[in-house]
Order: C-alpha cells, then sequence, then structure tokens
C-alpha cells in the first residue's frame, strides 16, 4: 500500500493577511503544481480566505487551525465547520497540544470536532502527543493511545480514511528537539496497530500519520523514509518559503 505523502504547514498565529497572502503566492510558484504529495497550507483564521484566493487554481490546499463543533449558535469568537467550507477548507488541524494546553481542550471536546469536520466533509489532521514528563515517566504509548481512541470515538469505518492523524510529541514542538527517526517510528507503527484494531487492516493501510516537532529540511528525509511516517505537520518551517519548497522537495 503506497500512501501518498502529505505536507502540511501550521502557520498557528502568526501573519497578517497580506504577509499570508504573499507567502501563499510564493508558495504557488514554487510548488503549487506539485502532485505527487499533498500539500496543506493552514494560515489564521483571518487569512482564510485571501489565501484561499491565492492558491485557486494550484494543487496546494486549505486547512484551518481549529473549529467549534457546532454549526452556528452563540459562542462568541468561534469558527465552524461550514464557515470553513464556504472558504473552501479542505482540512482542519484538531486537538493540537497548543490548544490542549493553553485552552484546556479535552479528549471529548476534541471528539466533538472530529465528528462535526467529517460531518462537514473536513478532514481533520487530529492531533497526539505526549509532553516531555510523560515521556520520562514511560508513558508514551498510554497517553498516546488514550488521546487517539477518545479522539476518534464514534467514527465510523468509512470515514476514517479521511481522518489524518499527526504524531507530534509536545517537548518536540519549536524546541528544535526532534524526536529520533526511531522514537517518531515506534510511535507511529503503535498508532497503525491501534488504527487497525479500529477499523480493520485495510482503513489502517490507508491512515496518512504525520510526524510534527521541529521538522526542517534537513531531518524531513530520514524522517519520511520510515515505514510508517507519512508526512509532516510543520510550524516553524512553514512560515517561510524557502524552508516549506526545500520540506516539500
Ligand atoms: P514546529 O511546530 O515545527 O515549529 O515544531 C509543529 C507544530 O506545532 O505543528
Amino acid at each position: 500500500m503506497i500512501r501518498k505523502k502529505l505536507i502540511a504547514g501550521n502557520w498557528k498565529m502568526n501573519k497578517t493577511s497580506a504577509d499570508a497572502v504573499q507567502l501563499a503566492q510564493d508558495l504557488v510558484t514554487e510548488i503549487g503544481k506539485v502532485v505527487d504529495i499533498d500539500i496543506v497550507i493552514c494560515p489564521p483564521f483571518t487569512s482564510l480566505e485571501s489565501v484561499g484566493k491565492a492558491i485557486d487554481g494550484s494543487t496546494v490546499k486549505l486547512g484551518a487551525q481549529n473549529m467549534h463543533h457546532e454549526a452556528s449558535g452563540a459562542f462568541t469568537g468561534e469558527i465552524s465547520a461550514p464557515m470553513l467550507r464556504a472558504f473552501f477548507a479542505t482540512h482542519v488541524i484538531l486537538g493540537h497540544s497548543e490548544r490542549r494546553q493553553y485552552f484546556a481542550e479535552t479528549d471529548a471536546a476534541v471528539n466533538k470536532k472530529v465528528i462535526a469536520a467529517l460531518k462537514n466533509q473536513l478532514r481533520p489532521i487530529l492531533c497526539v502527543g505526549e509532553t516531555l514528563a510523560e515521556r520520562e515517566a514511560g508513558s508514551t504509548l498510554k497517553v498516546v493511545q488514550t488521546q487517539l481512541e477518545a479522539g476518534l470515538e464514534g467514527v465510523s469505518k468509512d470515514l476514517a480514511t479521511s481522518v489524518v492523524i499527526a504524531y507530534e510529541p509536545v517537548w518536540a514542538i519549536g524546541t528544535g528537539k526532534v524526536a529520533t527517526t526511531e522514537q517518531a517510528q515506534e510511535v507511529h507503527a503503535f498508532i497503525r496497530t491501534l488504527l487497525t484494531k479500529l477499523f480493520g487492516e485495510q482503513v489502517a493501510q490507508k491512515v496518512r500519520i504525520l510526524y510534527g516537532g521541529s521538522m526542517k529540511p534537513a531531518n524531513a528525509p530520514e524522517l519520511l523514509a520510515q515505514k510508517d511516517i507519512d508526512g509532516g505537520l510543520i510550524g516553524g518551517a512553514s512560515l517561510e518559503t524557502r524552508s516549506f519548497v526545500d520540506l516539500v522537495k
């Protein structure tokens, strides 16, 4: 089974709309015709529409960084799946560790978002990963299992292939400390085993599992050569044309 690689840029809370459009245009020029891997960029909400227009007609896809599980209503400050769809977003990052850590997102909340995203034809990029303390305590696999199983509760076998998983060890995010290829592959293989238990072998072999955490052009080839690493969720290195283009290439 050959899974198409996926490289997603998580721009986090960076770039004004004008800066975002500039970066998107530069990316389109350099990698806007790439078809052998999927490329997704996830700007802040405020730039979704303008970046969506900038990448229109290219192979680069649009993603958001979060959403609310309800379609509409009295949720001040929130954005819903139908709103993302209206900007032609195809992907949404859910349960990023920064959301879990700073905005108290629980597994149950993340699960509701995953279900709502799928219902609205958005591909969730479900993030899981352990903190440094959890790794040092030897509970990495347990933490990942809990987050994964809770996050995917109620997802049908049919829709499971639309889900993307991102394994992001929290200690590797934005720290320059990348997981070793062995550490990453071990967890990715474990996630694939869990997916097999949940959805069966056929589905599990189709689901893309991305690595995230200080992925850079220099360390990407070795990570991406691992059997169960199907792409990357890129923070810092996605904010600049050169590094993101080099990573994709
Ligand atoms: P980083 O971020 O590449 O800057 O470590 C990755 C992420 O948080 O998705």
